[in-house]
């Protein structure tokens, strides 16, 4: 099995080189196409303080918009570029545009730290850490104001490599946040070995919960097992005022969806984060 994982995490190079449509009618060729003619933009959704009610953070959420396909989803093209070796271009892409983020953020005197979310491959890459810590320092940026999330696949991938390239990363002071907790193979043993300061609950827990007993309590006892290891708790696909306000009785820390704010383009998030009265 470990070798059955290795294996899919490994990129294989031949493939960068032949342009093959995938069955979901993404070609790999077409996205190195997007990433150097400015096709692919990173789009920002708020995160809710649910005690003090204010925008605490930003989720960074690539979007492409394809010439002739439209918009493609990165639920679709992010596993395309990461079997046809195309993602740690794509990598390379997201942090420079998170960060460009972060630094225009502080210049307009918006204090909030920016989620970027990691590839399930991404730490099987050569120099992730050195490309993070380098892009710090290039866009003149704090790593407070970085927040990695990373899931639980990625983690398990190659255990022991992700432990320590996040370790030197939260050494330097990025905190990382495991994103879709609970929907990974893992087991939750990795948690000894990982510096995580925070744990998002996957949206297929948080939806639907208010309609579903055995969502509540997973949603319960998540909220709960994060507080017991010092992590603090995002639930995510909050979808409605019923359900966020539920989740502030449970004590859950931060939240984010629909009920508060969608996806938006990043200077549309930042002109309306700006405008507010804070
Ligand atoms: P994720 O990191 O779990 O991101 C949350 C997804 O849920 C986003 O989908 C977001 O638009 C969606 N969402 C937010 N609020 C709600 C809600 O209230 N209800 C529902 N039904 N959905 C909600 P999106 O933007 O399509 O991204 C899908 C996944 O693609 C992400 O899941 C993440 O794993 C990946 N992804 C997105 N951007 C990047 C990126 O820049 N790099 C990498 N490596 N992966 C990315
Ligand atoms: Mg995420
Ligand atoms: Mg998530
Ligand atoms: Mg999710």
């Amino acid at each position: 099995e470990q070798a059955m994982l290795q294996a899919r995490h490994e990129p294989d190079r031949m493939l960068v080189c032949k342009s093959r449509i995938t069955p979901a009618g993404v070609d790999p060729a077409d996205l190195l196409t997007a990433i150097n003619d400015g096709q692919l933009s990173m789009w920002l959704q708020p995160i809710l303080d649910l005690r003090r009610r204010k925008i605490v953070g930003a989720e960074a959420l690539a979007r492409w918009r394809h010439p002739q396909k439209g918009d493609i989803s990165p639920g679709v093209f992010i596993p395309v570029a990461e079997g046809s070796g195309m993602i740690s271009h794509f990598t390379r892409w997201s942090v420079n545009a998170c960060l460009q983020l972060v630094a225009e953020a502080r210049s307009r005197g918006l204090d909030i730290p920016i989620a970027l979310n990691l590839s399930a491959t991404a730490f099987a890459e050569r120099g992730l850490v050195e490309q993070l810590l380098g892009g710090l320092k290039l866009w003149g940026v704090a790593p407070r104001d970085l927040v990695l999330e990373v899931t639980e696949t990625a983690i398990v991938a190659d255990v022991r490599r992700g432990a320590q390239q996040l370790q030197q990363l939260n050494a330097a002071g990025v905190r990382v946040s495991i994103d879709d907790f609970g929907v990974g193979n893992a087991s939750v043993s990795y948690l000894k070995e990982f510096p995580a300061t925070e744990m998002k609950i996957d949206q297929s827990f948080v939806t639907g919960m208010l309609g579903d007993l055995r969502s509540l309590q997973i949603v319960k006892a998540m909220i709960g097992f994060a507080h017991q290891m010092g992590m603090r708790v995002v639930a995510e696909g909050v979808e409605d005022k019923a359900t966020l306000e539920a989740l502030g009785d449970l004590n859950c820390n931060l939240a984010q969806g629909w009920a508060i704010g969608k996806p938006k383009p990043a200077a549309e998030f930042m002109d309306e984060l700006a405008a507010a009265p804070r």
